[in-house]
């Protein structure tokens, strides 16, 4: 259909729909009725009831279609919920110049300032405004060129939000100066936008809607597009200029197709370039870092679909040339091709070629702050903390609101260039003299470590968990050292110095060292790593590690304590399924707690000793651990895997599987199962309290940060949500939203 259309406005020497001529129009209707016969097998129905009927199917079947099924998944849509087709008498805005179409809403959806924003078209149809072919003119033009109009229409953008008290979306049309209104609906605003619309709404001056409808309308993606990463200083060169329709910074490789943008997501970051999107490009939308589009306004599909999504786009750079099948862009002379970096910035409109240097946001500006202080008035006593390993991590957390630190793994430590040759030492000593002098090389650096998260958390809590993953971990891989030996007597010099290097050995001592390195690596191998040699298992076979990292731990306590800080360490044993495991590993630590705390004379520095509920086992038996454990955190990435017998490393083999055929309601290892095994959870936490009524109760799987979950874990009880820094913010919200359903839901309880 386009194609002919086009031809025919060539042919009439026009680039607008509305001077194509009457002889050409019904040139058109006759090859548009041959082509829906060639197409269908059946002329094009001639009866308007016919016609009727089979548009009102055709909206209904659209519902099973792929883009809105890729739609209602983003959404979190039910896809049962089914759908309704209105039926209205047409009007048309393409019937002369004193006609026009437009979209507007009745507040900027990308800055949230108040007062009309959108665009419109003199002479033409719905379609050319949200396709963002024609470039179309600001809502504020209207004013000029139908003054009546205008101020009709602002008196129902006003009526339209003190009805639905929110900010609305419209579609409208002119036809020979007299306005209709298409549709509305409460519009897709950014994060910033939200933020300061919710803030600005509760005021009685502007919609007096409540705080916690205020909270209640902010969303995950809001939140996270306000924390989104902003380019680093200035003075880059911009290679072209678009309208910045959706803000934040995007790095990534180009990549002309939603297909090619879902294929090569998978290895890194992309940037999805389009000429122009369209809904079929939702999928490629979703996984892309940013959208540019060379032609299109700020309502335009992609401006609309990447602000809901808190994705950075561009649109409208009208200097870049797109050859989508060639895969390229062109900018003046310069050619980007599929795979080349480029650096988008949505707030400005800027395209950068290759990677430009990121910076982290700073969300206290703008209304954030007041949002969140708001939140977390809802949220009351229920806590959120972080999952940081590092100091550096520690900080950001504590910006973004983390009370405390409720993982801090302590194996990432030992992957520092500096630390691995002594960790491997640790782990090859054979004799436990030498196992010691390797971890008396790790407990300066890991005092440090604790240290910095203790200055960082000052006055909030630190669980740290002592050492976890199975020691092979920290080896070379076997397949590579076996490669390695097989080529080792082949090498000339500089080879046998690069393999120095990288097994951190002498070059005269790999012929010998690199068998035994093998050897050990065999030895410790596991075919499933995540059920062996592992967790507290580590620590009881070897004691002298928990012992290091117990005095590790007290010493950088008693460090900061001294400077004046309020430290409170929460030590955790990990992979616990047995009361007799804990008590274990529970004696070294209090023993090595005494001995730092005795000879500083510091026994009123308070600590616990607790563990993590992964293990069945030690959800089943929970009453049990309890008479050991001073506090609970369930790993759920590992209580997930177990209880579902579900490799969490091995799912995303076929989770896409999974998930099309909906086997699973959710990704487990995303948001927790609560039928399975939240079961265990709500079993443990019965147990666990009936024994001790005060045990503090967190989780630091990844599910912390996933606002369903979240929304569990307030219900069923926990103290905490633990997850990674930039997710603070949000856990923070979704357990201000939970506590505002519940106490909705005990309101309605009380009245009925
Ligand atoms: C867990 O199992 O949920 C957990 C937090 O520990 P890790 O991911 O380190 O196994
Ligand atoms: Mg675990």
């Amino acid at each position: 259909f386009d194609s002919l259309f086009d031809a025919a406005k060539e042919l009439a020497g026009t680039e607008s729909d509305a001077k194509v001529p009457v002889e050409l129009l019904r040139y058109l209707c006759d090859s548009y009725q041959q082509i829906v016969e060639r197409h269908t097998g059946k002329p094009f129905p001639q009866k308007p009831a016919d016609q009727l009927r089979g548009a009102i199917e055709a909206v209904f079947r659209s519902w099973n279609g792929p883009r809105a099924i890729a739609y209602r998944e983003r959404e979190h849509i039910a896809h049962d919920l089914g759908t309704a087709v209105n039926v209205q008498a047409m009007v048309f805005g393409n019937r002369d110049d004193n006609s026009g179409t437009g979209v507007g809403f009745t507040r900027d959806p990308a800055t949230g300032a108040k007062g009309a924003y959108g665009d419109f078209l003199v002479n033409a149809q719905g379609e050319d405004v949200v396709a963002g072919i024609r470039n179309t003119e600001p809502i504020s033009e209207l004013k000029k060129k139908f003054p009546k109009v205008h101020a009709e229409l602002s008196k129902i953008f006003s009526r339209l939000e003190t009805h639905y008290a929110d900010m609305c979306d419209t579609e409208f049309t002119i036809e020979q100066g007299k306005l209709w209104m298409l549709q509305t609906r409460v519009g897709k605003r950014t994060g910033a936008a939200a933020l300061k619309m919710a803030v600005d709404m509760v005021r009685p001056s502007d919609l007096g809607i409540t705080r916690a409808e205020a909270v209640s309308r902010i969303t995950e993606d809001h939140l996270d597009s306000v924390l989104h990463p902003q380019f680093a200083g200035s003075g880059y060169s911009v290679w072209a200029k678009g309208l910045g329709a959706s803000p934040g910074a995007a790095v990534g490789r180009a990549v002309f197709t939603a297909e090619e943008a879902v294929e090569m997501s998978k290895g890194g970051p992309v940037i999805l370039v389009r000429k122009e999107t369209t809904p079929d490009d939702i999928h490629g939308m979703d996984v892309a870092k940013g959208i540019l589009t060379a032609v299109g306004g700020k309502s335009s599909h992609a401006a609309v679909v990447a602000r809901g999504m808190g994705r950075p786009c561009i649109v409208g750079a009208g200097s870049i040339s797109i050859d989508e099948r060639g895969q390229k862009f062109t900018v003046k002379s310069r050619v980007v091709k599929q795979g080349d970096w480029i650096s988008i910035d949505g707030t400005t409109g800027a395209v950068y070629a290759g990677q430009v240097p990121t910076i982290e946001p700073d969300p206290h500006s703008g209304h954030f702050g007041k949002f969140m202080q708001w939140a977390d008035e809802f949220r009351g006593t229920f806590g959120v903390r972080a999952n940081a390993d590092i100091p550096r991590d520690a900080k950001a957390a504590r910006l973004f609101g983390a009370e405390g630190i409720g993982l801090c793994r302590t194996e990432h430590m030992f992957f520092a260039a500096d630390r691995i040759p002594h960790m491997q030492a640790m782990i090859l000593a054979r004799e436990e003299k030498d196992r010691r002098k390797a971890l008396q090389k790790l407990l300066p650096m890991q005092r440090k470590d604790f240290a910095g998260l203790f200055e960082a958390m000052d006055g909030f809590p630190v669980v740290i968990r002592t050492l976890d993953p199975p020691l092979h971990e920290f080896l070379p891989k076997r397949e590579e050292l076996m490669v390695d030996i097989a080529r080792f007597p082949h090498l000339g010099g500089g080879g046998k110095k690069e393999l120095a290097e990288k097994y951190n050995m002498k070059a005269g001592d790999l012929k010998k060292g690199l068998p035994e390195l093998l050897k050990r690596v065999e030895e410790l191998h596991e075919f499933n790593p995540m059920l062996g040699h592992r967790g507290c298992r580590l620590g009881i076979t070897y004691p002298e590690i928990t012992e290091m990292q117990a005095r590790a731990i007290f010493e950088a306590a008693v460090q900061v304590a001294k400077k004046g800080k309020k430290v409170i360490p929460e030590v955790m044993i990990p992979l616990v399924g047995s009361e007799g495991e804990l008590e274990n590993q529970k004696a070294i630590v209090t023993r090595v707690a005494k001995e730092v705390l005795d000879k500083e004379k510091m026994n009123d520095l308070h600590y616990l000793v607790g563990t993590m509920i992964e293990i069945p086992r030690a959800a089943l038996l929970a009453d049990q651990i309890a008479q050991q454990a001073e506090f609970f955190s369930f790993g759920t990435n590992d209580l997930t895997q177990t209880t579902m017998g579900l490799s969490r490393d091995d799912y995303t083999k076929f989770s896409g599987e999974y998930q099309n055929l909906k086997i699973f309601k959710a990704d487990p290892f995303q948001s927790i199962d609560q039928e399975g095994v939240g079961k265990l959870i709500e079993t443990a936490i019965k147990l666990g309290r009936g024994v001790r009524n005060d045990l503090d109760i967190g989780i630091c799987g990844e599910h912390g940060g996933d606002p369903s979950s979240v929304e569990y874990c307030y219900r069923v009880g926990m103290n905490y949500v633990s997850c990674s820094p930039y997710r603070v913010p949000i856990a923070r919200l979704a357990a201000a939203q939970a506590a505002i359903a519940g106490a909705d839901k005990s309101e309605s309880m009380r009245t009925a």
